[in-house]
């Protein structure tokens, strides 16, 4: 196994550079040099003065719905990788409230009036599903920031860069400009073509880019001559042009360009907004699908999953970084419950004790030789183990049988684990399931 990081803190409290030297920290340690703060990840504070000298060290966050991928790299070094489990419950919890309050209001117990006058929603507003996730994005960074000398955020906001994409029909963009641009073409076209075959419909397929008039009868490389067709289309089609082929609509659809590209997720425009009112705005940059998948394909040759994205975000072009073996993984943490009462006829109130047996909610326990957070407890019975990745149930257990791992910190659940190779991921849907490394497909 590879030796993990120890993330050092200065006596200040401020982040140190990590370091990899054990037996250094385990001297310390035992010297009362330095004491731990955190085992997960296992961070320690120096307790002598020291040179606080540090080196740039970048953040590269991929956004996505259910899983964010982090990484930080520093001087061609990744130095933190995490997988970012976000809440994706927050829309049941909402609708249970709501039907608890108006349960309540019938009842002769505590009574809120129901509001009318708050339908007005300030700028900026996000629902609270995203609101949620956006917010705990930014902690994650936070989070970082809290072990590592964070003084630059990378976050990819969109698959291709709009700018840099003025009406490429028109501009006269070619697909064999280099291979960084052909993959910003390929992500354009991926865009613009829905990421179906123009001809069968095929979706979830390897989707090859497709000359409308071949290039054998005289058809150009401008984005105007280009769709995406999957591979048996592809040979049917062979040398006719698409209106040969029965499709003459394709071709008068592929001189509409591409319109309103410059969409970007709200999602995704919320995590940049709150970075830049925190880090500050030259910190705080943006960056796009498509270079990420060069980078991460071309020059890092690794596999997609949303670590190996991050590292790739954090990089700039043409940097060579090897990944770590272990990746952090991180569960976000609610923070309460609604219900007052439960039971068949509502019979049992809610007890809700910070701890039960000197157990809390969200620690993270061992039992059984597994490993998980107490998801539920029961002050006679079993406790309920929840799997940290998946959040479902593994399995119930005697609180005398817990072995305690790790308590929540600032708010996560927080464990390492050995990094193992994932395949897809719900970051880019469609971008890539179905769509694999563009070079295989290029004509
Ligand atoms: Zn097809």
């Amino acid at each position: 196994m590879e030796q993990s990081i120890i993330y050092v803190l200065a006596i200040s409290g401020k982040p140190l550079m990590p370091t990899r030297r054990r037996n250094k920290v385990w001297y310390w340690l035992r010297c009362g040099l330095a004491k731990v703060v955190s085992r997960e990840p296992f961070t320690i504070q120096l307790r002598f003065e020291t040179t606080e000298y540090r080196q740039p060290v970048t953040v590269g966050v991929d956004t996505g719905s259910k899983t964010v991928g982090m990484a930080a790299t520093t001087n061609g070094a990744v130095v933190y990788q995490a997988e970012v489990h976000l809440r994706t419950d927050i829309t049941d919890k909402l609708t249970q409230r709501r039907q608890y309050r108006r349960t309540r209001r019938s009842r002769n117990t505590r009574y809120r009036a129901a509001r009318f006058a708050n339908r007005r929603k300030p700028a900026g507003w996000l629902p609270p599903s995203l609101r949620s996730k956006a917010e705990a994005t930014v902690k994650a960074v936070h989070f970082v920031a809290r072990v590592l000398p964070v003084c630059q955020v990378n976050v990819e906001v969109g698959s291709f860069d709009t700018q840099k994409m003025q009406r490429p029909e028109i501009s006269g963009l070619e697909y064999q400009q280099g291979e960084l641009q052909g993959y910003l073409l390929r992500e354009y076209l991926l865009e613009k073509w829905q990421r179906h075959c123009a001809y069968c419909g095929a979706k979830e397929v390897p989707l090859e880019v497709e000359h409308i008039v071949p290039r054998s009868r005289g058809g150009s490389n401008r984005v105007s001559n280009l769709t995406l067709a999957c591979k048996p289309c592809n040979v049917r089609k062979e040398k006719l042009t698409a209106a040969e082929f029965g499709y003459p609509k394709i071709q008068a659809q592929a001189r509409v360009p591409l319109k309103d590209a410059a969409h970007v997720s709200t999602l995704k425009t919320a995590v940049v907004q709150r970075l830049q009112a925190i880090f500050g705005t030259d910190q705080v940059d943006v960056t796009y699908g498509y270079e990420t998948k060069y980078k991460r394909i071309q020059v890092l040759g690794l596999p997609k999953s949303h670590t190996n994205d991050a590292v790739a975000i954090a990089c700039v072009m043409g940097e060579v970084v090897e990944p770590c073996a272990v990746a952090h993984q991180l569960r976000c943490v609610p923070r309460g419950n609604y219900q007052l009462f439960n039971g068949k006829h509502s019979e049992h109130k809610v007890w809700a004790p910070r701890k039960v047996k000197g157990w809390k909610l969200h620690e993270q326990v061992a039992a059984k030789g597994q490993v998980g957070y107490i998801g539920g407890r029961r002050l006679k019975g079993s406790f309920v183990l929840k799997d940290l990745i998946t959040g479902k149930t593994i399995l119930e257990v005697v609180p005398s049988k817990l072995r305690r791992i790790a308590r929540c910190t600032h708010g996560w659940i927080a464990a390492t684990m050995q990094f193992t190779e994932q395949e897809g991921g719900a970051s880019s849907p469609g971008s890539s399931r179905g769509v694999p490394a563009p070079q295989n497909s290029w004509k």
